[in-house]
């Protein structure tokens, strides 16, 4: 099929074409059928008049039957142009029509905003909602901006590397995901919370410069802006400061903002920053909202949140025997500042530890975070210690991390950001959901898929998983 895309049409007046995709609306009048027709790229209209044996074919159409199209452009009459409408100055006398697919009739109408259909029924025929104009948008959006940044990361010598999935637990202080290892009865992998340990393991490699549009999975109870998985955009580098990591991701961020997102305007460059302190006790939060105007949907107020402090009591612990112990507040692997690594090594005055941390934040959400890492062994067994891991455990844990910092590894740091977060604020949507292609509920459902789902008893054996019974 020598098949052109919709948005080229007005480059071929008065020719005849084949176009395919979607029959987006139908209207028959009689004598007369109009459509809008639909592919990736656009819409156009097309009209069957005088043809009865096309015309036949036309009444047939529904929304959402998959189509090829033969017609003639034309120039619409002046009086039916469509000002600013894309194809609205053109339409297709229908000569021939193909009908590749029927649909049944779609659970929800995609023609216009999908704005007040319940999520359920949208994400339970996700395909369907995907054809629609806003999910189009979001998708190809996000493609753009990861490809971009992709791009751009390459142009600085960045190097993308994919890290396991099946991996050890990775402490970012939430639950893992597990995984049964088959050839290791009673063996457990988990999903990774962040490639955290890889992309310092890379470091120690001698990478250098690092990065990964990474997946990541955290067992949490859900929020707009939280999914069980989700993808960070996600950088390490060696012989860098704080200064080097926050210039570059600051830099890139102005790029795709300017790249892509014209209309929007950033509130500060540069971008400002605030202490952890001033933060809480300005907001009561780490990541206040500072836009001058909360109702400009276009304005960005980036905000680097710095200085914070590496440990925090465990107050609510559900092990009591835990309350009132040391937790790290964002990385066991951070550095402190500088001048605090003496009260790390000798373990004094905990609380007053400042760690080399920055997040950055825009209109209120965390978007990304990151630190300089502790590339010495004596510093990381220090903090770990600290955190009240016993020989034992820092052996069985982070053996392998400390090993490969005593093996010759090069200071190093680095960021993720929320690459979901950033998408949803940049496309203006009200949550994560919008700009994932297939996401769960908030209740962790794939809808579509219907998963999570009960396995079969032979795949339990196989695995020597036996599972408690469910009290009714
Ligand atoms: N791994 C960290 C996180 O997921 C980010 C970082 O420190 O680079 O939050």
């Amino acid at each position: 099929m020598n098949r052109i895309y919709i948005h080229t049409l007005a480059d071929y007046k008065e020719q005849s074409v084949t176009i395919a995709g979607w029959v987006h609306v139908a209207r028959n009048q009689g004598k007369v059928a109009f459509f809008d027709f639909r592919d990736m790229t656009g819409m156009v209209q097309g009209v069957v008049f005088g043809k009865p044996e096309v015309l036949e074919i036309a009444k047939t159409l529904r929304p959402e039957w998959v189509v090829a199209v033969t017609g003639i452009v034309h120039e619409r009459p002046e009086n039916m142009k469509k000002e600013g409408a894309v194809n609205g100055d053109i339409e297709l006398e229908i000569t021939d029509i193909t009908i590749l697919n029927k649909a049944e009739t779609p659970p929800f109408d995609i023609t216009g905003s999908t704005a007040d259909i319940s999520e359920e029924v949208r994400l339970a025929e996700r395909y369907i909602d995907l054809r629609s104009e806003r999910m189009q948008n979001n998708m190809r959006m996000r493609g753009r901006v990861a490809q971009f940044v992709r791009t751009q990361l390459y142009e600085q010598g960045f190097t993308e590397i994919e890290t396991p999935l099946f991996t050890k637990s990775t402490p970012e202080g939430a639950r893992d995901y597990i995984v049964p290892a088959r050839m290791s009865p009673g063996h457990f992998y988990a999903l990774p919370q962040s490639p955290q340990q890889y992309k310092q393991l890379l470091m120690a490699g001698g990478i250098e410069k690092y990065f990964q549009l990474a997946r990541c999975m955290r067992d949490e109870d859900l929020r707009g802006d939280r999914q069980p998985e989700f993808t960070q955009v996600d950088m390490e580098m060696s012989f860098v400061t704080e200064e080097d990591i926050m210039n570059l991701n600051e830099a890139l961020l102005i790029s795709v903002v300017t790249e892509f997102y014209p209309e929007k305007r950033i509130q500060q460059i540069p971008f400002p920053r605030m202490t952890y302190a001033e933060a809480m006790e300005t907001y009561g939060n780490d990541r206040p909202d500072i836009r001058e105007d909360k109702e400009d949907p276009n304005l960005l107020a980036f905000l680097w949140i710095v200085d914070f402090p590496f440990f925090e009591k465990t107050a609510d612990s559900d092990d009591p025997q835990a309350q009132g112990e040391w937790t790290f507040t964002h990385n066991p692997f951070s550095l402190s500042k500088p001048e605090d690594v003496e009260k790390l090594v000798n373990k004094q005055d905990i609380g007053s530890i400042m760690a080399a941390q920055y997040d950055i934040t825009l209109n209120g959400y965390e978007i990304g975070g990151g630190s300089i890492r502790a590339h010495d062994p004596v510093i990381l067994r220090s903090i770990l210690e600290i955190l009240g891991h016993s020989a034992e455990k820092i052996e069985s844990n982070f053996g392998h991390m400390l090993k490969a910092l005593g093996s010759g590894c090069p200071p190093h740091g680095g960021i993720a950001w929320g690459f979901d977060r950033l998408m949803m604020i940049l496309q203006n949507e009200p949550n994560i959901r919008e700009v994932i292609a297939f996401p769960k509920t908030r209740g962790g459902r794939d809808l579509m898929m219907d998963a999570p789902s009960p396995i079969d008893h032979k795949q339990l054996d196989e695995l020597g998983i036996v599972l408690r019974k469910q009290s009714e």
